[in-house]
C-alpha cells in the first residue's frame, strides 16, 4: 500500500510511495538540516494520534494555526478572513477533524498561499479537504514534493488576489520566497505576513531579511 510519508524535521508531505523516500531534498538543502538521528519519516495518521492544533484568535480576522507538542520547523499558520473568501497563510503539517470544524466554522479556506518551501507542509491535504487553490511562486517549483493540480504557480513580482490581498515575490531566503500585504490587516493600518522572509527585530523598531 502507498503512503504520503512525511519528513519528520521539516515536515514535508511526499507524492505516495510504498516504501519511504530514500531522503528528503528539502532538508538536505544547507537552508535546512538533516536531524541528528539521521532521515526519519511519519505519517499524517501517526502525527493525529501525537499531536494536537492550537487555533488562537490573533486580531479580528486574522486566526493563528499551531502544533502542540512542537512538531518539525514549528511554524504556525494564518488564516485571513476576508469578506470575498480567507486565505491561509503558510501551512502546517497536521491537519485533523477539529481542525477541519474549526477552520470551517471560520468560513474554511479559498486560497492557499506559503511563504516558502519549508512550510509546504501537507498543503496538498488542506487543499483537498477545503477544496481550495494553492498559490506559490514559480521559481520554487523544484521544491514541490507532493506535485498536485491544486497548486497554480505564478510569475513576477506580485499577484492580486481577492479581498485587497496581494502576494509580494521577495526572493532571498528562497527565489521565489512570498509575502502577503492585507490591507485591512491592524484595524486598517495594514499587515504583511512574512513567514520568515522579513523578521521583526528583537527592538520591533527594525526587520530584519532573510
Ligand atoms: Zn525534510
Ligand atoms: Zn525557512
Amino acid at each position: 500500500m502507498s503512503t504520503h510519508f512525511i519528513c519528520r524535521t521539516c515536515g514535508t508531505q511526499f507524492a505516495a510511495s510504498v516504501e519511504p523516500p530514500a531522503a528528503c531534498p528539502i532538508c538536505q538543502d544547507e537552508r535546512q538540516y538533516v536531524g541528528y538521528a539521521g532521515q526519519q519519516w511519519t505519517t499524517l495518521d501517526e502525527l493525529r494520534r501525537e499531536h494536537t492544533n492550537r487555533i488562537e484568535e490573533v486580531e479580528p480576522g486574522l486566526t493563528g494555526i499551531g502544533t502542540v507538542p512542537g512538531f518539525a520547523i514549528g511554524q504556525r499558520a494564518l488564516l485571513v478572513q476576508t469578506p470575498e473568501g480567507n486565505v491561509l497563510w503558510d501551512c502546517i503539517t497536521l491537519l485533523d477533524e477539529a481542525t477541519v470544524a474549526a477552520v470551517r466554522a471560520l468560513g474554511g479556506i479559498r486560497t492557499i498561499a506559503i511563504s516558502h518551501p519549508h512550510y509546504y507542509a501537507t498543503m496538498v491535504e488542506w487543499a483537498q479537504t477545503f477544496d481550495a487553490t494553492i498559490y506559490l511562486h514559480a521559481d520554487d517549483r523544484a521544491q514541490v514534493m507532493r506535485p498536485d493540480p491544486a497548486i497554480t504557480f505564478w510569475e513576477g513580482e506580485t499577484l492580486p488576489l481577492f479581498g485587497g490581498l496581494t502576494l509580494i515575490r521577495c526572493g532571498g531566503h528562497f527565489a521565489g520566497g512570498q509575502v502577503l500585504h492585507w490591507p485591512d490587516g491592524a484595524a486598517g493600518r495594514g499587515a504583511m505576513l512574512t513567514g520568515d522572509i522579513i523578521m521583526v527585530a528583537q527592538d520591533r523598531r527594525y526587520v530584519s531579511f532573510m
